[in-house]
């Protein structure tokens, strides 16, 4: 069950075939949690992205006249085929990205979930009509129309829940879609790709091309043909993307920093609970992961006391193994971002107490420890830059005025969270906190199907999750009619 069959050899997806590329290249994919080669997949060029626009621009109208009902069949269909091979995809999930298996299934699962609440988002999806104003007999509708041909680009921390927000979503919407996956996790692209072709979405429709994000997803960006971007991935590369997409309709989801504020009448046990979930879940590679931790100076010593002990039961091990909590670091890089920052704090005078290095004897040295890092001073880089790894930095606060500031102090605003048994603290911390979304007495790391999602600040631009995807990728067109004009019949 943990091999998988050797040298597979995936193709990307152009006008509903099944291609290696102009250039012929392929690049390989190495599993972070046993260091063995999952197989290769295409690396795409400029021209290929360009072909891919071709095709997309030439089945605009197949998707936008094709009638609701029908686009809310393709959407299920997908969903069915997905279903058939869950536990499948959920294995190369884990062995391409490194998650546990038990959230690579509950991630496909949530990818089918989804689909289908998008698509009974769109069997709902209305729009207003309005009596004139200003001129007597005359209504104006107000209708939805799909941009024409939507780029998503995502990345690797949730190889199926991402895509298929944005791909399907954009689909649905009535765009055609040039997809554009992480090179980190493509395996898991491939497989809803084939779910995509299998379900019998018209070729053209959706295409996906696989290959390094400066070169197919720059040309996807600057693309004048491309009418609409969603874009899923660092606050860097979004900024990168704002400056050269010029006038394109742009959903930028990016980079969290969440806080976790603890007051000091906060029950104890939850708040570490969600410390610990919010830290550690997917390897603390997730855009709403506790990435601070505020603890009111009161209580401070019991909450890290309490979080000890409950780090030390967090087992770090392989993903497919039934007892992991924990796998490795998806990426060298993001493992070396980390250590850079428990450095950075422990020089500016933290202390470690939990974990704080590799875990020996693995199968690939992308293993580290679920870390926490106590007295973490505000000019650290834990305060600054997103670290999406293993770790929970405590910062201790005064009162709620200093917890406020310091949450809001990096211009990030995904998602944030406080613990307090004061409804009126709560509430106004809900109220001053600059984030998408404010979780109480819930962890940083919480999000529904439904809900408006998107960040304030560096976090992002746009909202995606229910009738807000529809609403992302397509424009409002207002018809007005005068009614009291002939030659109306009557
Ligand atoms: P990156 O920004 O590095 O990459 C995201 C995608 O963009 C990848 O497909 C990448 O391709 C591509 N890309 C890279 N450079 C360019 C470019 N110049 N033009 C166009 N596309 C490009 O992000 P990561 O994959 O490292 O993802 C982690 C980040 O995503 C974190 O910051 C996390 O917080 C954020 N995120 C935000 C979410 C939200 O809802 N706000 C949800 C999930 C994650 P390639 O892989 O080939 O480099």
């Amino acid at each position: 069950m943990t091999k998988r069959e050797s040298g597979r050899k995936f193709k990307m997806y152009v006008n509903g075939a099944w291609t290696t590329g102009e250039s012929e290249e392929s690049f390989e994919v190495v599993s972070p949690a046993s260091g063995e080669p999952l197989a290769t997949v295409p690396k795409g060029t400029a021209e290929d992205a360009k072909a891919a626009v071709e095709a997309a621009v030439a089945a605009q109208d197949t998707i936008a006249q094709m009638p609701i009902r029908e686009r809310c069949k393709l959407g299920v269909r997908i969903t069915e085929e997905i279903r058939r091979s869950v536990k499948e995809y959920a294995i190369d999930c884990s062995l391409e990205h490194g998650k546990p298996l038990r959230e690579s299934l509950a991630e496909v699962e949530d990818a089918i979930t989804n689909i289908l609440w998008q698509v009974e988002d769109l069997k709902r999806w209305d729009s207003p009509v309005q009596e004139g104003y200003s001129k007597d007999n005359v209504l104006y509708m107000v209708l939805h129309e799909p941009l024409g041909t939507v780029a998503s680009i995502t990345p690797w921390n949730f190889p199926w829940v991402l895509p298929a927000e944005f791909v399907v979503q954009a689909m649905l919407a009535g765009n055609s879609v040039v997809f554009k996956p992480a090179s980190n996790t493509p395996i898991s692209a491939v497989h809803l790709v084939e779910c995509i072709d299998r379900a019998g979405v018209p070729p053209g429709v959706i295409n996906m091309v696989t290959g390094p994000g400066d070169e197919v997803g720059a040309t996807l960006v600057e693309h004048p043909l491309v009418d609409g971007i969603g874009f899923t991935g660092e606050t860097t590369t979004g900024l990168d993307i704002a400056k050269r997409a010029g006038l394109k309709k742009l959903t930028l989801e990016l980079g969290g920093l969440g806080p976790l504020i603890i007051m000091g009448d906060a029950k104890i046990e939850p708040a570490v609970e969600d410390i610990a979930f919010g830290c550690f879940t997917t390897t603390g590679q997730c855009c709403v992961a506790n990435e601070r931790i505020f603890v009111h100076e009161d209580i401070h010593d019991r909450v890290v006391r309490a979080l000890v002990d409950r780090v030390k039961k967090i087992k770090v091990g392989f993903p497919l193994d039934d007892a992991t909590d924990m796998g490795p670091i998806n990426n060298r890089a993001t493992l070396q971002k980390v250590e850079k920052h428990v450095a950075d704090a422990v020089k500016r005078g933290a202390d470690v107490v939990a974990g704080g290095k590799r875990v020996p004897g693995m199968m690939t040295d992308l293993y580290y420890d679920p870390t926490v890092v106590d007295h973490v001073p505000r000019d650290a880089l834990f305060n600054k830059v997103e670290t999406f790894g293993p770790t929970a930095p405590i910062f201790e606060f005064a009162d709620l005025d200093e917890a406020i500031e310091m949450a809001n102090a990096p211009r990030y605003g995904l998602s944030m969270a406080i613990h307090t048994a004061n409804l009126r603290v709560a509430m106004e911390a809900a109220k001053r906190l600059k984030a998408g979304q404010v979780c109480i007495n819930e962890p940083v790391y919480s999000w529904d199907y439904f809900n408006p999602w998107g960040g304030f600040r560096n976090s992002g631009l746009g909202r995606i999750a229910g009738r807000w995807s529809l609403d992302a990728f397509s424009e409002l067109k207002t018809i007005m009619i005068n009614v009291g004009r002939s030659p109306w019949p009557g």
